[in-house]
């Protein structure tokens, strides 16, 4: 079972997905940007245009791992998944601990079993729902930072990890830029997760095929989900990513690969000068392509459905 902002649903409920696109996203903070303040008719109409992309791919459930400090907003969610007809999960968690972003939890771990009171709190927004919204997160997102994994890091993890192994919702991480994907699974192993119910994220981004086969081989699913960002330093080129998912479905890994953008339908606050970006890129560019390479409609329903269902089970 899938538990969406508007009900829990069944796989057969299913089409295709999106593994891990933002409707909404910013920064802490961007309610002080005086430039560029959120305006919720704006992100309407920028997500019905981000959405009406992906419809003729009969795309009908995605993914959004916004963290809580990152604009999450679930009622906004849950109006676009009634309006446009479409399934969203919601999640719950905290993004990298990057610069001061998660000062408060720096705070109240002088007071307070930070560990204990994240899986609490996760536990809660999943059975119980988000604050006074009564929508329920559906996944629980937790991140690393740049080729570390700092203190406050692993104790997100840890608390993630408990929640999702008491309340049976998965786990979907964070890689900057790739990498720390190997430690985030082992310390997932540690916490006796299945790893079968964890994505390890933005492996699109990391250029060593060796270390994705790891991460996979210990039972873990990988998100091959920045298709079309090439804004980050150092990572490969969209034509990079596609060879490097070609070599590992060639390698026999087509059952623990899920596909996204990691796309923003509206940038909260800072505007991105990067290129716009699609959330249909991947089902009008890069499936034909595969197809080219004579990958089956079968391998490209599992990477686009049953890979992403296999994670909720
Ligand atoms: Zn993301």
């Amino acid at each position: 079972m899938i538990q969406t902002v508007t009900e829990r649903i069944d796989e057969s409920h299913v089409h295709s997905t999106l593994a891990h696109e933002h409707l909404v996203f910013g920064f802490p903070g961007m309610k002080e940007d005086p430039d560029n303040k959120y305006q919720p008719d704006t992100a309407y109409e920028n997500c019905r245009v981000r959405i009406d992309m992906i419809r003729p791919y009969d795309v009908n459930l995605i993914v959004d791992p916004t963290p809580i400090e990152c604009g999450r907003d679930p009622l906004f969610l849950k109006r676009i998944a009634e309006d446009m007809n479409i399934f969203i999960v919601c999640a719950t968690g905290f993004f990298k601990d990057d610069e001061n972003a998660l000062s408060i939890l720096k705070t109240v771990s002088y007071t307070e079993d930070l560990e204990r009171l994240l899986r609490d709190l996760y536990i809660r927004e999943i059975t119980e729902g988000i604050g006074e919204t009564g929508v329920k997160a559906g996944i629980i997102k937790v991140a690393s930072s740049f080729q570390e994994i700092k203190p406050l890091e692993k104790v997100l993890i840890r608390a993630a990890a408990n929640a999702g192994n008491q309340t049976g919702v998965p786990v979907f991480t964070h890689c900057d830029r790739g990498t720390m994907g190997i430690e985030q699974a082992e310390l997932f192993l540690a916490c006796g997760v299945n790893p079968g119910h964890v994505v390890i994220g933005h492996q699109t981004s990391n250029p060593n095929l060796d270390e994705i086969c790891r991460i996979m081989d210990l039972g873990f699913t990988v998100g091959f989900d920045q298709f079309g960002i090439l804004s980050i330093p150092g990572i490969p080129t969209d034509e990079e990513k596609t060879e490097n998912l070609l070599s590992l479905l060639e390698k026999g890994y087509e059952d623990q690969i899920v596909l996204s953008h990691d796309t923003i339908f509206d940038r909260m606050g800072y505007v991105s000068s990067s290129k716009p970006r699609y959330t249909d890129q991947i089902y009008r560019e890069i499936i034909p392509i595969l197809k080219t390479h004579g990958i089956s409609e079968n391998t490209i329903r599992k990477l686009t459905r049953d890979n992403l269902l296999r994670v909720f089970q």
